[in-house]
């Protein structure tokens, strides 16, 4: 693991501390995920009624367009793995994807932090 990965990830676990402190126990609150959930469902009229497998498809076309003109964009990425996320109801692949968005957002942590910005002090209570 690189020093920057180490950093990431230890910023991750200390978030993580502060929501447990913050939130208590969350283990029990159901997924909410599935091909036709709606996550989008509370933004209004374009975007509402358009089910999870269908965002996930969007997601993952507009990351390749990108990535044929110049390169993908992290926030799409992001983007595409949290849709793949939500559109999945069985609980294993579901794991999978939301490791492949935990890496996806370490990885976009490294990234910034390579740029040379200064990391935001940690602790503002975000979820
Ligand atoms: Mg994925």
């Amino acid at each position: 693991m690189s020093a920057t990965t180490g950093k990431v990830l230890q910023d991750v676990q200390d978030e993580r501390d502060r929501q447990d402190a913050k939130w208590g126990d969350q283990s029990m609150s159901y997924d909410g995920t599935g091909a036709s959930v709606r996550p989008l469902r509370e933004m209004g009229p374009i975007y509402s009624g358009t089910p999870a497998f269908q965002l996930a498809y969007r997601a993952t076309n507009q990351t390749d367009v990108e990535s044929r003109h110049g390169g993908a964009s992290m926030a799409s990425i992001l983007l595409e793995e949290v849709f793949e996320a939500l559109a999945e109801s069985d609980a294993i692949k579901l794991r999978t994807e939301l490791v492949q968005v935990a890496a996806v957002a370490v990885a976009w942590c490294e990234y910034i932090d390579r740029r040379g910005a200064l990391p935001v002090p940690m602790g503002g209570g975000s979820r």
